[in-house]
């Protein structure tokens, strides 16, 4: 009995963003009822002031529905909020506490997720969109992330939320080139690739040339298919747009551009950082894993100068 009115007095402080321990609102409660003999709800407003009183507040905030943000906007723990986003992924709970862990993404970003085994809520599916209703944000471990306890609410949405392709890092030899790789021409309106002068959307164009590289990563687990644009060309393969043409007019082959990246990137070992769409990955930042013949010098003569 005294426990469900401890109960009752912690769920409305957490409803208004606030944790109290359980175990002293029981202490103060039980110590009101049975050894001061005050009516029970006497008891329960001297409690519940008395936390008022110790988190300086005059009263609870009314209690609404937690305000609607974006993955984005979570930058600090503690808050309730309610979010609509779509699970990205699930991993194996570590703990018999947690019902479920994984991500969650919104076109603004991705966060981790735990429910807790006590929220008494349906299991969520990956791949499915939903409304959390009245969730924590916490931080963990120095990330943010949301906590889904049993004050929320999850409400499957039709509406598909779109999300944002994921930051990821992987590491991995370069196992195939696709055809096409080296110079190109695109449409000077739509950036389309040009093919033989003619942009499908615009006709007829005068192409602007621009290099770009589509090959296939693999990490031991997975492979990717990279894209890697005339930037990251340009400082991995020591490459540019001038010295392609030149190639290709001296040689009067255009798969000689081709062969020169494969040379430079086949069967070697990269560290690649970017933005995945599933299998496909956006090469934000690439580094060879592999020693330059300097450095291995750099390195004998440092090993025998010891
Ligand atoms: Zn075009």
């Amino acid at each position: 009995m005294i426990r469900e009115m401890a109960e009752e007095i912690r769920r409305q402080f957490l409803l208004a963003g606030y944790e109290i321990p359980l175990e002293e609102v029981e202490d103060r409660l039980r110590k009101l009822i049975i050894d001061f003999k005050v009516p029970e709800d006497e008891a329960k407003r001297s409690v519940h002031n008395y936390f008022l009183k110790e988190l300086n507040l005059k009263s609870l905030p009314l209690q609404r529905d937690s305000e609607l943000v974006k993955i984005s906007e979570i930058k600090e723990g503690g808050r309730w909020i309610s979010l609509k986003a779509k699970v990205l992924e699930l991993w194996e709970p570590r703990s018999e506490s947690v019902s479920q862990v994984g991500l969650l993404g919104d076109d603004t970003g991705v966060i981790k997720f735990v429910i807790w085994a006590k929220s008494d809520l349906p299991d969520v599916e990956e791949g499915k969109s939903y409304l959390f209703k009245n969730v924590v944000s916490d931080v963990y471990q120095g990330r943010t992330q949301v906590n889904i306890n049993r004050n929320s609410e999850i409400i499957e949405l039709k509406e598909d939320v779109s999300t944002k392709p994921r930051e990821m890092e992987i590491t991995g030899a370069i196992i195939d080139i696709y055809s096409g790789s080296g110079l190109i021409q695109r449409c000077p309106e739509c950036g389309r690739i040009v093919n033989k002068g003619i942009c499908s959307t615009h006709g007829k164009v005068i192409g602007v040339y621009d290099l770009r590289v589509r090959v296939v990563l693999d990490d031991g687990e997975e492979t990717y298919d990279l894209f890697i644009d005339r930037e990251r060309i340009e400082r991995i393969c020591d490459l540019t747009v001038e010295k392609a043409k030149k190639m290709i007019a001296e040689s009067l082959d255009r798969t000689v551009v081709e062969d020169y990246i494969a040379s430079k990137l086949l069967g070697r070992y990269f560290k690649v950082t970017g933005r995945i769409f599933g299998r496909y990955f956006f090469v934000e930042n690439m580094r060879s894993l592999e020693i330059s013949p300097e450095e291995v010098e750099k390195l004998i003569e440092e090993v025998e100068s010891l």
